[in-house]
């Protein structure tokens, strides 16, 4: 008999399961709390339901987590793991501590049908959209795992952005449900400034998400005309730049931050020079878009053909920028000892054994190498 995955549901779907099992509603928070909270994945250990109850879960339900094919750990303590997602593929999320924050860098697809030139994600194609479920499983293992490892108490991970593998817009079914749980007080209580979606530009979806759940938005621009957008980021043929800023700037009606994050990546010699950053100011300046900018450095990969821009350059690009009226930060590369940096993703099964000998060299953990998928739970029937 298949049972639920309960990390599939966000509260109101949980309390219509529980309703299913002729349970009161209520119930649904109670086991909310547990699995999110606290997280419990065996049924038992609920002492506070009753026990039919337990035992109706029991026979119907399960609290599925994702394998752990890899764990490794950077000298500035950000963490990356490596989840098995079963057919061979397999993605990745990534901790990255600060001082005054615990940011989860989450994935929502197993490669990315984009294909941006320069993304390893996107040069590795799409395999499949994660499930609700799987989404919530990164945050759910991350939250709980560090809580013991770090031996706190209360909550770590702070902030989550949706900058891991895939792109979350063209996963939306899935991705709602996911930040309702993360945003929910009987789960994560994350706030809506501290969950972002970053997105290469999914117009129509854009729109979806500032109705259905607002939460920080980050488009990833990389360019700032239309030619050079289309080779980097091919969805910009559908949905052009100017398309894309109009969607920003409806958006901000509804957005917990009143700024939208427009990430540049910056690559030597294509779109890292002057000319470009004057454009870019005229490009926010006509559309009349409230913004920030995030200069990231690009992570190069030998199948890429692309080069980081020099520091220098990446300097002079923000102080136009800056000078222009615009806030424009430089994005540190966390974790660069581990390819855990932007773009750097690439959890394909192919590369495991490879990524596995790489870790052992660098003397970072490797847990459950190679184990078959299977479900965490002991309730599974
Ligand atoms: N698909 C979404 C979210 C995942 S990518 C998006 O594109 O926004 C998260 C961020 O990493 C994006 O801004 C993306 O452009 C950036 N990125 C991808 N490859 C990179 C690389 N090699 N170096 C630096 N940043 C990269
Ligand atoms: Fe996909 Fe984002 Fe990578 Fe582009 S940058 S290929 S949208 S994951």
């Amino acid at each position: 008999m298949t049972t639920a995955n309960l990390l599939d549901f966000d509260l109101e779907g949980l309390a219509a399961f529980c309703e299913k099992l002729g349970e009161k509603r209520f119930r649904a928070t109670q086991l909310f709390r547990w699995i999110h909270q606290r997280g419990a994945s065996d049924f038992a250990q609920m002492t506070d339901l009753a026990k039919s109850l337990r035992e109706k879960l029991a026979g119907t339900a399960r609290v599925e987590a994702l394998p752990v094919l890899t764990q490794q750990e950077s000298a500035d303590g950000t963490i990356k793991w490596l989840f098995d997602v079963g057919d061979g593929n397999a993605v990745e999320a990534v901790f990255i501590p600060e001082d005054d924050r615990g940011t989860l860098c989450v994935s929502s697809q197993a490669g990315c049908a984009v294909g941006c030139r320069f993304c390893s994600t996107g040069h590795q194609g799409f395999s499949r959209n994660l499930s609700t479920g799987e989404i919530v499983a990164q945050l759910w293992f991350a939250e709980h795992f560090l809580r013991k490892h770090l031996k706190r108490d209360e909550r770590v991970i702070s902030n989550v952005v949706m900058m891991g593998m895939g792109e979350p817009l063209q996963n939306y079914t899935a991705l709602v449900p996911a930040l309702r749980t993360m945003l929910d007080d009987n789960a994560y209580g994350l706030s809506r400034r501290r969950v972002t979606v970053s997105t290469s530009g999914v117009v129509p979806m854009i729109d979806r998400l500032g109705a259905d759940c607002p939460v920080a938005l980050a488009v990833s621009l990389h360019a700032p005309n239309d030619p050079l957008r289309d080779e980097l980021v091919p969805l910009n043929r559908k949905y052009p730049l100017a398309e894309l800023l109009d969607a920003c700037k409806r958006y901000l009606a509804h957005a917990p931050r009143d700024f939208i994050t427009f990430e540049y990546c910056m690559l030597d010699g294509v779109n890292d020079q002057p000319e470009h950053a004057r454009q870019l100011i005229e490009l926010v300046r006509s559309q009349g878009v409230s913004c920030k900018f995030n200069l990231i450095p690009f992570n190069p990969f030998p199948a890429s053909g692309l080069l980081r821009s020099p520091p220098p350059r990446v300097l002079a690009f923000a102080k136009l920028l800056s000078e222009a009226g615009i806030v424009t930060t430089v994005r540190k590369t966390r974790g660069d000892d581990i390819d855990a940096a932007c773009g750097q993703l690439a959890g394909d099964v192919k590369d495991r054994t490879d990524a596995a000998r790489r870790m052992a060299q660098r003397r970072t953990v490797v847990l459950h190498p190679r184990r078959k998928p299977a479900p965490s739970t002991a309730q599974e029937q």
